[in-house]
């Protein structure tokens, strides 16, 4: 287990700002205000509780913009980080960030956030899919980079 695991660089926390045109990932969330984000909050917790594996840890596809209150109730409000995991704002241990989709408030649908390296592309996927009552957790990523993403729906139990 790994002892040191990074932040965002600068670089990559301010292009996760201009993802998101700087629009609080929990936008529309009792507690939000709605305001400018002005820090990238980590859908995959680091180190204990989250991941060693910096290169996920750190990298674009792990990461939302949030106001710093928001940043802040994510972790410490359970009602918050509900909202947050339902979102995808929030990825629970096991899982990927690219894996699971995210909730852009910006382009008002469901988005896929597929890492960098490998030389592949990455970057903010728009799916097309604007219903924003599901659930985070019951969505398969389809599809891919070159064809295009859909995000396929689990019934709901
Ligand atoms: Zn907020």
């Amino acid at each position: 287990v790994s002892a040191t695991v990074t932040g965002f660089s600068p670089e990559v926390r301010d292009g996760i700002l201009d993802r998101d045109q700087n629009l609080c990932a929990m936008a529309g969330t009792p507690g939000c205000r709605g305001g400018q984000a002005t820090e990238a909050n980590h859908r995959l917790n680091r180190g204990m509780g989250g991941t060693d594996d910096v290169v996920i840890s750190s990298d674009p596809a792990n990461g939302c913009a949030v106001e710093h209150d928001c940043n802040w109730r994510l972790e410490h409000s359970d009602q918050f980080a509900e909202e947050g995991r339902r979102r995808g704002v929030k990825v629970i241990l096991g899982s990927r960030p690219e894996d699971v989709p995210y909730w852009s408030g910006t382009f008002r649908q469901w988005t896929v956030l597929r890492p960098a390296g490998d030389g592949r592309a990455s970057g903010m996927f728009l799916t097309g899919d604007t219903d924003s009552a599901r659930d985070a957790r019951d969505g398969v990523v389809c599809g891919s980079v070159e064809s295009g993403f859909s995000i396929e729906w689990k019934e709901a139990a």
